[in-house]
């Protein structure tokens, strides 16, 4: 076997043999006994189990209701479409997401304003934020990057100030809170998913989560073609009437999902925990490489669906391309996250979004790469992470 200290890529034994991915579910006994208990039952989709669901989402968010959706990206449309966005309506929207956050916007006719990061954190910046904002825009959607809630107050008086909505985006920080509040809370709704690498897993699932009955009632009716009641509650009545009073999109989530749901949700709290433990031991054995790290604000819980890390360049000889090959060789599964949106070709046509928009968003692009981190992870695979990073930025340092 060639000797360990050589990098995989040219030549060496890699640290992991087999490829250690960024993210993973946890998927217990107890998860597949729900499914299956609904699967036994007469109600796969719509039934019992999306309303408990939608209860035990909210008590763990803290907001009076929970709406469950069939993905994250239709918890945007929902949480849009209840506000009205349309035609002619502008939406601010942080550069650096998931394409999905600026996708939702476009759906329902509306132009997403990318809006550039504090370079500290890659939160959305609310002081840009504040020059993006124009007699059109309606709404600011905020992402919670990586896990970590954005500064809700400050967005919070922007909002208000130009009588806008806010919507957080937290898919990335379930089992995250800001001063004690819960992600959840933090906004007039806040979106998440429930895809295999998020935080928890229905397969594909998302919810909103609102303090307001009526945004509540208006994304249920929304997620259901627009029709007044559901197909249990006309079972329910003996009555085949329903009314479509608006347009709506088929956009629910089916009953042995909820039930997966429920069982999964019972350790976000645990899995939280576990993420924390090892984004802190990353903190520890990387202090002394060329990486630039982010920051975590003051009384900020960081829920760590992902950890970033941004090189130093300046301080290495090769770029984060050949630094995410050299990695990807050692056996570690590391991404990119994300493209910042407004530079996709899609944008580019539609939208005239060049290069130069969100210098900050742009710049770290070059520079970050995500690590392998998800609660079901040992010890031993977390050793393994920084055995790799050492091993190819101690080689590429300069
Ligand atoms: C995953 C994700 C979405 C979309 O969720 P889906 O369930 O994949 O539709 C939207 N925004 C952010 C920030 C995400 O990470």
């Amino acid at each position: 076997m060639p000797p360990k200290h050589i990098l995989a890529i040219e030549g060496g034994t890699p640290v992991r043999p087999v490829l250690l991915p960024y993210a993973r579910q946890s998927v217990g006994e107890d998860d597949i006994r729900a499914v299956a208990d609904v699967l036994r039952s007469a109600w796969l989709t719509t039934g019992p189990k999306v309303g408990e669901f939608e209860q035990a989402f909210a008590a763990f968010a803290g907001t009076k209701e929970a709406v469950a959706v069939s993905n994250g990206t239709a918890a945007l449309h929902a949480a849009l479409h209840a506000i009205g966005i349309g035609p002619g309506d502008e939406v601010i929207v942080p550069a650096m997401t998931f394409a999905a956050t600026a996708n939702a916007v476009v759906f329902l006719g509306a132009v997403p304003v990318f809006v550039d990061s504090d370079p500290a954190t890659l939160l959305i910046d609310p002081m840009q934020v504040e020059h993006a904002i124009t007699p059109r825009t309606r709404a600011i959607i905020a992402v919670d990057y990586a896990g970590q809630p954005c500064d809700y107050d400050a967005l919070q008086t922007i909002a208000e100030h130009h009588h806008l909505v806010l919507v957080a985006d937290a898919c990335h920080a379930l089992g995250g809170s800001l001063r004690g509040r819960p992600v959840g809370s933090l906004a007039m709704m806040s979106t998440f998913s429930f895809h295999a690498v998020k935080p928890m897993t229905t397969g594909e699932g998302g919810m909103v989560t609102t303090d307001d009955p009526e945004l509540a009632t208006r994304m249920r009716r929304f997620r259901n073609h627009g029709i007044t009641s559901d197909h249990r509650e006309r079972h329910e009545q003996g009555s085949w009437f329903y009314a479509m009073t608006d347009l709506g999109d088929n956009e629910r989530l089916t009953d042995f999902q909820s039930a997966l749901g429920i069982s999964q949700l019972r350790n976000v709290p645990l899995w939280t925990e576990r993420r924390r433990a090892i984004a802190r031991r990353y903190d520890a054995a990387f202090g002394d490489l060329p990486l630039a790290p982010l920051i975590t604000r003051e009384e900020v819980v960081h829920a760590y669906h992902l950890y970033v890390i941004q090189l130093a360049l300046e301080r290495l000889s090769v770029d984060r391309d050949q630094v995410f090959r050299a990695l990807r060789a050692e056996g570690l599964g590391v991404n990119v996250h994300y493209i910042p949106v407004h530079l996709h070709p899609f944008y580019r046509r539609r939208f005239g979004t060049e290069p130069g928009r969100c210098p900050v968003a742009e710049a770290a692009y070059e520079r970050i790469l995500s690590l392998p981190l998800f609660a079901g992870m040992s010890d031993t695979d977390a050793d393994d992470v920084i055995a790799a990073v050492r091993k190819v930025l101690g080689a590429y340092a300069r």
